[in-house]
């Protein structure tokens, strides 16, 4: 017998738990405020994260004390997509390099084929050209080319069966939702919608430059390359000094330049911002995503990067809640309905999509009686 559950919000998360339930033999359907097809200036709409993403999958930017877990069970579906042929899921070597040594995260344990720098090797590494000692690694990293793989996401749920229902959901109109069961992916309307128990809401913006049309990066092996890349602080920093990275990430619909981590809070939206920075479009971004990502651009990869390039910028912001256990993967009882919320994603919410997914499922067949829904949850998770 099928059950209905209500998911709320149709960004990476709602989509991705949404589908993972239908596949399970749920009976799903989506309600929410906005759709990815319904949206033409993004720019109008930075709190609707799953417009912006880059898409690599890292746990950058996100605080939960469940990381390691969730991330493995993502990278593993990713890879299985990829296998699969799920469109937009590509492969890069990517370099996370610094010019000062950084703490080394956790996440580096996580990455297939992990590999320290070696600076006998530095004109081998994207860098800028006066540096002549890096610190840092390269792994091999998924992609979610996002222009492929989103619209993708949205098809296959469809496909099997699922509903989405555009329609704003208030905190008055939760008890008439028609089903037991409700899953919260609506990221950051959640306090609005709901009592929630951080002190602190944090939204860390982003600048992207989107450059269409720009060739792949390779390396000598034909490697398909991408790389974050923090010089020292006098470069580029943050509002408090500390050391800031640029990125450049090739996809097939050009080159994703970053980028910026800009804190704020949700209700005042008061940012730090630098002044150094140039304007396209109204949008002001720091200078160093143009001006450094084109001092190693030009150098290792001998292609051109330049202000005077066609460039769309865009900003968007990362709702990491707080930098404790940001994010809330948890249920509770609310208008007498099970609500199960899955939000507070920072800047890896494409990266610990299906990880995330697969833990609702968990709290969801708890709650279960069909024994057969349970077993094969079990499988997938081992
Ligand atoms: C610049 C930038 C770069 C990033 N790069 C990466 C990256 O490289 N890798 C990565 O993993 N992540 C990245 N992220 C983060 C990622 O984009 C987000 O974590 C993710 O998109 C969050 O998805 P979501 O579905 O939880 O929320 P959202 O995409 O924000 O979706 C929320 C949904 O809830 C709906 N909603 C809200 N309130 C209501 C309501 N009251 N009623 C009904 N519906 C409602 C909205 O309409 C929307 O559909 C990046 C983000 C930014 C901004």
């Amino acid at each position: 017998m099928s059950e209905q559950i209500i998911i709320i919000g149709s960004g990476v998360s709602g989509l991705t738990t949404a589908l993972t339930l239908q596949l399970l033999g749920y009976e799903t359907a989506i309600y929410t405020e906005k759709t990815i097809t319904d949206i033409s200036n993004k720019n109008g709409h930075p709190e609707f994260a799953s417009l912006f993403p880059s898409a690599s999958i890292i746990p950058h930017s996100v605080y939960s004390n469940q990381l390691e877990k969730l991330f493995k069970r993502s990278q593993y579906i990713f890879y299985e997509l990829r296998k699969l042929a799920f469109p937009g899921i590509t492969i890069n070597k990517h370099y996370e390099l610094w010019e000062s040594e950084p703490n080394r995260p956790d996440y580096c344990n996580w990455m297939l084929n992990f590999e320290a720098v070696s600076n006998t090797e530095i004109e081998k590494l994207p860098h800028r050209p006066v540096v002549d000692k890096l610190y840092g690694w390269s792994f091999n990293c998924i992609f979610a080319d996002w222009s492929l793989y989103l619209p993708a996401l949205l098809h296959t749920y469809l496909q099997n069966g699922g509903t989405i229902r555009q329609q704003k959901v208030n905190r008055e109109t939760i008890s008439d939702l028609p089903a037991e069961i409700i899953i919260n992916c609506s990221s950051t309307g959640s306090p609005y919608l709901f009592d929630d128990p951080s002190n602190k809401q944090l939204v860390v913006r982003g600048h992207l430059l989107h450059k269409a049309d720009a060739p792949l990066l390779t390396n000598s092996n034909g490697e398909i390359v991408s790389y974050n890349y923090t010089p020292k602080a006098e470069i580029y920093s943050d509002s408090k000094g500390k050391a800031a990275d640029v990125y450049c990430y090739p996809r097939k619909d050009g080159w994703i330049l970053g980028g910026s981590r800009q804190v704020g809070t949700l209700e005042n939206e008061e940012w730090q911002v630098s002044e150094d920075y140039y304007e396209i479009d109204g949008i002001r971004f720091p200078k160093q995503i143009i001006d450094l990502n084109s001092r190693i651009i030009n150098t290792f990869f001998e292609t051109e990067l330049s202000i005077k390039n066609e460039l769309t910028p865009s900003v968007g912001y990362r709702y990491i809640r707080n930098k404790k256990n940001g994010l809330r993967l948890e249920s509770e009882t609310v208008a007498n309905k099970k609500v199960i919320h899955n939000y507070g994603h920072g800047g890896a919410g494409v990266t610990l999509s299906w990880g995330c997914a697969l833990a609702v499922t968990s709290h969801v067949n708890n709650n279960s009686a069909d024994e057969n829904k349970q077993t094969l949850l079990k499988e997938i998770q081992q």
